[in-house]
């Protein structure tokens, strides 16, 4: 027997639809790239976004085509990807960090036929236009008085093209699995593989993650995502903050610690989300600023790399604010796991609950995970076994764009993250290391981001990273590289004393080195590729 209930596709329009009539006061507040604060609510939004489906429509834009977008967070940026993907195209965010070698590469392999660029980029663009034969229209995403004087092929202002279109413009209908976003991931090996979300997986991730239990938002709360939308989809956030009919708001250009505090406290958010160097930039602000306080904030979600105990004490115990970390990848979309307390750890004592909370947390309805050993054996969730983490879902990809990479999935149909982790009895996972990070000594691991966690916990250290370097007797060996706090001078024994009794004998560095900077990737972790050439030849001392 069918069940008899209405076949109501899971279409992305339909979360505008819902915030619009709902919550249509509710604002979206911006920092323009112009300059001054934008504030628009969730009628606007949905005005706007119908304006310039239907513009775009009548400039051809149709079903299956592929825009591309180089832009901050901001309102012009949400109405893009509402505005496309209600029209069945699909969004496809590039990252302005990336090489232009990678930028032409990532287009011209998703064949975009639109892009929207945000003034910033504008010089990226025209620097490589010329490799992009198939991008038909460009947008500047600006008004007719900050218009540039531009080279880009037949550039169309924003908000021009955006007063042709018709606010009372119908979405069409199509299948909820059609395909409405796209981002490239950078992977282990190979060119950028591309990952396409369609309507369903997005609709689903965003109820998903916004369970109680995970992000959990509210109406009543003011969600300001940091995490770029050209970063893993923004963590879900510009369809769950309108889903709940949260207030955004979007930090645009300026991402430094002064300019996220002065959002932060001015526009009163009470959660927030971003990678670790980020919140690093904002503590440090804060220890500069002891006056300024941060009194709205109640959440700060934490992922993307993991985020050491130093920093989640700092925010916990200094500010009052709870830290919730997250683990999730470009191929998850993004979200997998969360750390919130789970029934029967009400009472749990913080001592108790302390190391629970460092690990990257729980996965949440519609994550279903496993580690396993290379024969893709099941092993045993006591917190102490670690493996290869598989997971699968509705909101996991199943093939990366064009079958780039072949088959991805086992023959259970997990796809393997890349991480290694251990999952504990509750139910937590840990990343131990990226698998090609670990560092393989006398045929046992060593987890480099361990070390880090507790290396950049020692006053005087503003980052720490770990690499393995070869060893005659061992294979590896864990070097330590660490960036100094401005003004201190550490040696290098002293941090290695700071560890000692943290962490296993055997896990100690054999050395430390000292640079002025360590090489970040676009997503801005720690590039332990180029870490690993800088030091291809250095010789530990134990050597
Ligand atoms: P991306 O697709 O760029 O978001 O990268 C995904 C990868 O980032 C994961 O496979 C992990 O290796 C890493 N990652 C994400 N969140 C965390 C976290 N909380 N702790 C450690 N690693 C993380």
């Amino acid at each position: 027997m069918q069940g008899l209930m209405q076949d109501w596709p899971l279409l992305t329009h339909k979360v505008l639809d819902h915030a619009a009539i709902y919550h249509p006061d509710q604002e979206i507040v911006s920092r323009s790239v112009e300059g001054p604060i934008h504030r628009q609510t969730y009628a606007d939004l949905n005005r706007r976004a119908r304006k310039l489906a239907s513009a775009c429509e009548k400039h051809g834009l149709k079903l299956g085509d592929v825009a591309g977008t180089m832009a901050w967070n901001g309102y012009r940026h949400l109405e893009i990807w509402y505005g496309i993907m209600g029209l069945g195209a699909v969004v496809h965010t590039l990252n302005p960090r990336l090489f232009p070698e990678q930028l032409t590469y990532i287009i011209d392999h998703a064949e975009d036929k639109w892009f929207f660029v945000d003034l910033t980029f504008v010089p990226i663009m025209e620097g490589i236009q010329d490799k992009l034969p198939s991008i038909k229209n460009f947008v500047v995403m600006t008004d007719r008085d900050h218009m540039p004087d531009t080279s880009l092929r037949g550039a169309l202002c924003y908000e021009d093209l955006l007063a042709e279109g018709d606010e009372d413009f119908v979405w069409p209908e199509f299948d909820e699995n059609t395909a409405c976003g796209m981002c490239y991931t950078s992977g282990t090996t190979g060119n950028p593989k591309g990952v396409v979300y369609s309507h369903r997986s997005n609709v689903l991730h965003a109820m998903s993650t916004n369970m109680a239990d995970a992000l959990g938002f509210h109406s009543t709360d003011a969600v300001m995502p940091v995490v770029p939308m050209f970063h893993a989809n923004a963590w879900s956030t510009a369809f769950s903050a309108p889903m709940a009919g949260a207030k955004m708001i979007m930090p645009g250009a300026m991402m430094d610690g002064a300019s996220i505090y002065e959002l932060l406290d001015t526009e009163q958010a009470s959660i927030t989300l971003a990678v670790p160097t980020v919140w690093l930039m904002l503590l440090q602000y804060l220890e500069q600023n002891p006056e300024k306080k941060l009194e709205a904030l109640k959440r700060v979600v934490i992922g993307g790399s993991a985020c050491p105990e130093s920093m989640m004490k700092a925010f916990e115990e200094d500010y009052d604010v709870e830290v919730i970390h997250a683990w999730g990848m470009t191929e998850m979309s993004p979200l997998g796991t969360l750390g919130t307390r789970k029934g029967g750890m009400e009472n749990m004592s913080q001592e108790d609950w302390w190391p629970i909370k460092l690990k990257q947390g729980r996965p949440p309805f519609t994550v279903e995970m496993r580690i396993t050993d290379d024969d893709e054996k099941e092993l045993p969730r006591d917190g102490k076994a670690f493996g290869h983490l598989v997971v699968r879902g509705p909101c996991i990809s199943k093939a990366y764009m064009k079958g780039e990479g072949g088959n991805i999935l086992d023959s259970e149909g997990y796809f393997d993250t890349g991480d290694v982790s251990t999952v504990d009895e509750y139910g937590f996972m840990q990343i131990t290391d990226r698998s090609k990070d670990v560092i393989k000594s006398g045929g046992e691991w060593i987890s480099s981001i361990d070390l880090e966690n507790i290396a950049v916990g020692h006053p005087d250290v503003a980052e720490a990273a770990v690499i393995g370097i070869e060893h005659p007797k061992w294979d590896e060996r864990p070097l330590l590289v660490i960036v100094k706090k401005d003004g201190a001078e550490p040696e290098g024994d002293d941090i290695l004393k700071f560890m000692e009794g943290k962490i296993a004998k055997w896990w100690m560095p054999d050395d430390v080195a000292f640079v002025e900077e360590i090489p970040h990737t676009a997503t801005g972790k720690i590039s332990k590729l180029q870490l690993r050439q800088q030091f291809e030849d250095y010789k530990l001392p134990t050597a």
